[in-house]
């Protein structure tokens, strides 16, 4: 994509409960392909659709985000959503994003997933005019990757069959994860003991 002198800054919002590979992929494929100056992975402190789910804690979905972005230059870390706490809302962070840097714009880096569930955010309309949606696809949700009452852009790339929930349930049945998540997070995550309680609703 042509891009001019402006700065586009990517906003990647997650839960990162862990952060995997995918994560990363999505990542490195859209800063190449949208010609991002940099991404801002944004850890939600309690994001709006899993109110219902138990998370290890922020600090340590933190830490293991700064692992992940390890060595990635132009990968960057926001803890906007940490600091305001309460429920994450996406469009309250953009605007905080906006006030720091009027000058840029946004593209807001998202799965296929959450764009089938876009409109159930918090003002999505609002959304929409303060960035741009990036898009890639996600295993179960090709209906929305086609759909098109909302105007997004596809990042390109192979379907990534990894997801966090599938991540800690591997954990917890003591099956490998060594395919679906960078070393030392792995690491992280064995000294500390994350992940081996019996499921409650995660
Ligand atoms: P969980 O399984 O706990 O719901 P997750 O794997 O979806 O987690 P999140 O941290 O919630 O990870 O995701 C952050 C963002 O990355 C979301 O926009 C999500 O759609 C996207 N994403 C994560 N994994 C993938 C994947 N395998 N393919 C496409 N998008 C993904």
């Amino acid at each position: 994509m042509e891009r001019g002198k402006k700065k586009y800054i990517g906003i990647f919002g997650g839960t990162f409960d862990p952060p995997h590979k995918g994560h990363i992929s999505i990542a490195e494929k859209a800063m190449k392909q949208l010609s991002l100056s940099v991404i801002y992975f944004v850890p939600a402190y309690l994001p709006p659709h899993k109110l219902d789910r138990d998370f290890v804690t922020a600090k340590q979905r933190l830490a293991m985000l700064k692992l992940a972005v390890k060595g990635h230059r132009n990968f960057k870390i926001s803890t906007i959503e940490l600091k305001r706490r309460g429920i994450s809302y996406t469009i309250d962070t953009l605007k905080t994003f906006k006030s720091r840097f009027p000058k840029a714009d946004f593209v807001l880096i998202i799965g296929a997933d959450n764009l089938a569930q876009f409109y159930s955010w918090k003002s999505p309309k609002e959304i929409l005019k303060l960035a741009s949606i990036a898009v890639y696809k996600r295993k179960g949700f090709n209906r929305s990757f086609k759909k098109k009452d909302i105007a997004f852009q596809k990042i390109k790339g192979d379907l990534l069959q990894v997801s966090s929930t599938e991540i800690r349930q591997r954990l917890r049945n003591g099956v490998s994860v060594t395919k679906l998540l960078p070393k030392q997070i792995m690491q992280y995550i064995k000294r500390y003991s994350l992940y081996v309680n019996p499921p409650d609703s995660r």
